[in-house]
């Protein structure tokens, strides 16, 4: 079974800035060197059905789909992100050794798992999740999951983006998912830490 450091389930814009912080990582420290993360996505992010005229730093008329495909190959240029499509049908374990398992039967092992897979419902089977209504969806019948103030809903078990609670916009679902990626980077290093470059 191929084994990751973090394996993200959901690969919208939370799941994907998640991946793209993790992944700019490399060369930081001697805690950053040969990690593998690994993106699960289903391929029905809300944003393939925006036009964008309000995100910062994004061009007022973007399509989300551009968007979307822009931020993929930004997460895949530091070479230790992989993004397979798929569906996450279950994750067994705890931290340091949780199963992650698609519908399609493949399985994959990781540290830590993150889930990122929006809000219009969660059918996995995840031990711990406590699925509750919207706290701040504008529209009925969407949901997300309790999280502790760290994001987890238990060790090594995050949650990010809209299904983490957060008002449905794209810059709150990229923050909350760099913000997950800031965290498990900082259990690494041992410190608070982010991931900064100099002109
Ligand atoms: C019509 C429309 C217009 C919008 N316009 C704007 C706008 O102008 N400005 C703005 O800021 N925001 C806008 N948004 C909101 C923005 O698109 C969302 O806030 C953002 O996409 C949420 O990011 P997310 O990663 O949390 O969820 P999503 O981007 O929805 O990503 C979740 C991902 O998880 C995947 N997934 C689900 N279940 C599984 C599973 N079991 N296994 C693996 N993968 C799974 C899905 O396929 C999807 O790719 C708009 C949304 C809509 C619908």
């Amino acid at each position: 079974m191929e084994r990751y450091d973090v394996v993200i389930a959901g690969g919208g814009v939370a799941g994907l800035s998640c991946a793209l912080t993790l992944g700019s990582s490399k060369g930081k420290g001697q805690w950053a060197e040969g990690r593998r993360f690994l993106v699960i996505d289903s391929g029905k992010s809300d944003l393939l059905k925006a036009m964008l005229n309000n995100v910062p730093g994004i061009p007022a008329g973007t399509t989300g789909k551009k968007a979307l495909e822009d931020l993929k190959a930004q997460a895949l240029v530091y070479g230790n992100v992989e993004i397979v499509k798929g569906s996450v049908k279950k994750v067994e374990g705890a931290k340091s050794a949780f199963t992650v398992h698609t519908e399609d039967g493949n399985a994959y092992e990781s540290e830590i798992v993150v889930l990122a897979t929006g809000f219009h419902s969660f059918d996995a089977d995840v031990a711990g999740v406590r699925v509750v209504p919207h706290a701040n969806s504008p529209k009925e019948g969407r949901v997300m999951i309790v999280v502790n103030p760290d994001d987890t809903v238990r060790e090594g078990l995050y949650v990010a983006g809209i299904l983490a609670g957060v008002s449905t916009m794209y810059a709150t679902a990229a923050g909350s998912g760099t913000q997950v990626a800031c965290s498990i980077l900082s259990g690494w290093a041992g410190k608070k830490t982010v991931v900064h470059d100099r002109v």
